[in-house]
């Protein structure tokens, strides 16, 4: 069956948004899948101090896969980005976390859809209405709600590029 996932993306190392554009080519190359929208990038304040500004993104996928092959792709998108795992919320090359996976709603040790923290998030909250205004949580939160609750703070838009 195939479902539209929507994927959050974020990178604070190494040309960020050169990430970004290599992280959507791979997933609209894996199997089963297709990139059906993606978000305006924006760039936003790093959760802990200290770090580089993130550039950020979401993407709409519509894939075949199960939820967990989709996490295992993600992964090996990170790792041949570069990614490493030092400290947790530490600076990084791509971050690719699925945020929302049709209207399923997921709680396995690798893997809890909705994101947990999506909700506090601007740099996911914003760039996911942009493509989706009218989405509704599967526990009935509309997206619409949420970013009334959720300030544009620590964020800017980039332009779309020419
Ligand atoms: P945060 O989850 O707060 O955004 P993070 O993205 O930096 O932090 P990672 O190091 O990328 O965290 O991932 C840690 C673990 O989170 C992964 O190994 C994965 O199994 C698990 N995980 C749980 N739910 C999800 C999800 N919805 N999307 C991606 N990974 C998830
Ligand atoms: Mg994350
Ligand atoms: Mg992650």
């Amino acid at each position: 069956m195939t479902e539209r996932a929507y994927i959050g993306l974020g990178s604070n190392l190494a040309d960020p948004a050169a990430q970004l554009h290599a992280a959507l080519e791979a997933m609209a190359a894996l199997p089963g899948s297709q990139l059906a929208g993606v978000s305006p990038f924006y760039v936003s304040d790093s959760l802990l101090p200290g770090q580089p500004r993130y550039t950020n993104a979401v993407a709409a996928l519509d894939t075949d896969l199960a939820p967990l092959a989709l996490l295992d792709a993600l992964q090996a998108i990170e790792l041949d980005q570069g990614r490493e795992r030092l400290e947790r919320w530490g600076p990084r090359t791509l971050d690719l976390d699925i945020l929302l996976f049709g209207s399923q709603a997921i709680d396995v040790p690798r893997l809890q859809v909705p994101h947990y923290h999506m909700h506090a998030r601007a740099f996911v909250l914003y760039p996911l209405a942009d493509l989706a205004p009218d989405l509704q949580l599967p526990d009935g939160r509309l997206l619409s709600q949420m970013l009334g609750d959720c300030p544009f703070v620590g964020l800017e838009r980039l332009p779309a590029p020419e």
